[in-house]
């Protein structure tokens, strides 16, 4: 099993966001091998969780955080209990919010054990092998911060040898890789052994580049 997975960050107004998956989802096809994940902003989670089930597409969907409480009072979080009504998967411990929201091992930590106990499937980044994993993760995405939003991605033997070390020592967890991922270096990166997909920022904005890349999947 392939994952392909749109991290679409801060971007995109509400009708750019559903034009997107109006464009993307019917051009899926049913596909055992391949997991399309979309992971937009949580304020647009239940009109794209709407869109994709009007045009009965196979793509999924995700939120790009959680909260790391449960529900109470925590102004402006929404919980994995939440994000689960619109959909199956949540980005976790990515590293621009450790950067730019202090996110600490511990928060991610919590914010798994929330995301499983809601029935939602982590998607956690770890930017190299000492990330520490928290138990219970099965999707691992590999995304050096030198790599991320930069135009310069990790080469795909390196990457390569990351995701495999991560196996080696995480052997119940799939690994992806991520960073500066385009329609053009894709198909280099989905050719090693240990990689088992992508989380993709800027070039999954544009649905004809998803798609590209969803297509070498
Ligand atoms: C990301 O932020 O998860 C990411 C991989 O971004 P980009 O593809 O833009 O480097």
């Amino acid at each position: 099993m392939k994952y392909i997975i749109a991290n679409w960050k801060s971007n995109k107004v509400l009708s750019d966001a559903t034009d997107w998956v109006e464009k993307v989802g019917p051009q899926l096809t049913k596909n055992e091998e391949v997991t399309t994940i979309v992971c937009p902003p949580s304020l647009y989670l239940e009109e794209i969780s709407k869109a994709v089930q009007v045009l009965g597409s196979d793509l999924k969907v995700g939120s790009q955080n959680i909260s790391a409480f449960p529900f109470g009072s925590y102004t402006g979080e929404e919980t994995a209990e939440m994000v689960k009504q619109f959909g199956d998967y949540s980005i976790v411990g990515h590293s621009e919010r450790r950067k730019n929201f202090a996110e600490t091992d511990e928060i991610v930590g919590d914010k798994v054990t929330r995301a499983l106990e809601a029935g939602l499937i982590p998607i956690f980044c770890v930017q190299d092998e000492q990330t520490p994993i928290p138990e219970g993760v099965t999707i691992v995405a590999y995304e050096p911060v030198f790599a991320i939003g930069t135009g310069t991605p990790d080469t795909p033997q390196n990457a390569n040898e990351v995701c495999m070390n991560i196996v080696s020592t995480h052997p119940d967890c799939v690994v992806l890789y991520g960073g500066s991922v385009t329609a053009e270096n894709a198909k280099q990166f989905l050719a090693q052994e240990y990689i088992s997909g992508l989380l993709i920022g800027k070039a999954s904005l544009d649905p004809e580049e998803f798609v590209k890349i969803v297509e070498f999947a």
